[in-house]
């Protein structure tokens, strides 16, 4: 155990993460207070400590950090092959995919850089993936594009389709090792972690902050708000976001046997859909070498609903009274979506249907339930679903309001965009 500056002390795992505890007696000060342990979090507080002498602390709620988000995903570094030229998830990708493998080199995160493999089963998809490509070499992403099952499978032995797009720059990387990796090195710089310590309400206080916390009072000149699955209820203390709300949607992950894992050398997904491209089970051969398939996205009827069988009742009303997401599946074809994605939680044999179109070879006996993550999928009070990171500030606070994926590839570039705006935020209410 080693003792932190003050306040608390943090544990040393033998796995080599640490867990930071920090228990809260009487009131701490800080300049900024980051909210949310996640990738985003530590990235932007590892930033600002960076840059600046600020004192910065992050307070998570969980005893553990990259607890939601950040710590049940499928782990892949998505090069911006997939995002629109000029949009900032493609300029955050792509610039992110590059910095995490060096970073994760440099600090021992384990990652296998695999690439991606893209099927396309018809001819409309393969017309799909010449657009994809086209995206790519607009945004600098090597991609190569293969036709005939030959080809395909000198990349993917077991993979079906007549067309693939392979992206060599695709990586795995373990992202709960990643995000202690960046707490470790925020704590360096001096950043302070409360865990176990939920915000639960905000008022102004002097030129600041006084935040009520599970465990005592915190203060803050600034408020950084990247609580993930809570951000907008976070942003609605500061009156921010309030024509915005969180739905969150599930992603179920099976596990294929190590006796098939063969199935899988590097990754292996769908054609995306361009209105949905979040949508399609695929295979990811994981930094520990599993292989995963999955998530599916099914509404969650509560924010932190991990299981099927799990209910939030406020956050379920919350969600079927929200105007937005009431005129998002007033869409019909998000109806239908809605619908095949339920059955691929309840019933496992459509799930293993969803994944014999990639694979055929597999057979349900081969696929073991796995984990599962909730998307923060941030939506409009117009039914939009919002793609790109969006962050906003109010009065001596900033917001993240969407960080949905590939929010983990994004998170060094976007933390850095954070931290500026933050800092010219701060300097300018100081
Ligand atoms: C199933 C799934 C698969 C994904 N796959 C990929 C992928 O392969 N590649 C990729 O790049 N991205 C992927 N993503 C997206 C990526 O995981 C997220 O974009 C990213 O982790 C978001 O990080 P975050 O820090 O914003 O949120 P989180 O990791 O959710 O962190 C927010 C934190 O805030 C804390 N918090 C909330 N409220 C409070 C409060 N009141 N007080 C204190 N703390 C609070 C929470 O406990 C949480 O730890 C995936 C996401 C999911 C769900």
């Amino acid at each position: 155990m080693a003792l932190l500056p003050h306040l608390g002390f943090c544990e040393f795992l033998p796995c080599g993460l640490i867990v930071v505890y920090c228990i809260a007696r009487g009131v701490s000060v800080h300049d900024i207070v980051v909210v949310g342990g996640g990738a985003i979090g530590c990235s932007v507080a590892r930033s600002l400590a960076g840059k600046s002498t600020l004192d910065v602390a992050v307070v998570e709620k969980e005893h553990h950090l990259a607890a939601h988000q950040s710590g049940r995903n499928s782990g892949v570094l998505h090069p911006g092959f997939n995002y629109e030229p000029g949009s900032l998830k493609a300029e955050y990708a792509t610039e992110g995919t590059r910095r995490m493998k060096a970073y994760a080199a440099d600090e021992g995160v384990p990652i296998e850089e695999f690439g991606v493999v893209v099927v396309a089963k018809s001819d409309r998809e393969e017309r799909r993936l010449e657009v994809l490509q086209d995206q790519a070499d607009q945004n600098g992403v090597e991609t190569e594009l293969i036709r005939g099952a030959d080809a395909i499978a000198e990349h993917e032995h077991h993979a079906d389709g007549q067309a693939a797009l392979v992206a060599p720059e695709a990586a795995s990387i373990d992202s709960q090792q990643y995000v202690y990796s960046l707490a470790r090195d925020a704590m360096d710089r001096g950043v302070d972690f409360y865990t176990g310590t939920r915000v639960e309400a905000v008022w102004r206080r002097g030129d600041g902050f006084q935040l009520a916390t599970s465990s005592g009072e915190l203060r803050a000149q600034y408020v950084v708000n990247s609580a993930g699955l809570h951000a907008d209820r976070v942003a609605s203390e500061f009156g921010v976001g309030e024509d915005l709300q969180i739905v969150p949607f599930r992603g179920e992950y099976y596990e294929i046997v190590p006796e098939k894992r063969e199935v899988c050398r590097s990754m292996i997904y769908p054609t995306p859909d361009p209105d949905l491209p979040f949508l399609g089970v695929h295979y990811t051969r994981r930094a520990d070498d599993k292989v995963i398939v999955g998530p599916n996205a099914v509404l969650a009827f509560g924010r932190e609903a991990y299981e099927n069988t799990d209910f939030d009742l406020d956050d379920l009303a919350e969600t079927l009274g929200y105007s937005g997401f009431r005129r998002l599946m007033a869409d019909p074809k998000m109806l239908r979506v809605g619908w095949e994605e339920l059955n691929k939680s309840y019933r496992k044999e459509m799930f293993v249907e969803a994944a014999q179109r990639l694979v055929p070879g597999v057979e349900a006996r081969d696929f073991r339930k796995s984990y599962s993550g909730i998307r923060a999928q941030l939506v409009s009070s117009d039914g939009d679903l919002i793609k790109d990171p969006l962050f906003e500030h109010a009065d001596s606070s900033t917001h993240v309001l969407n960080a949905v994926s590939p929010g983990l590839t994004c998170s060094l570039p976007f933390g850095d965009a954070l931290s500026d705006a933050v800092l010219e935020n701060f300097d300018a209410t100081e």
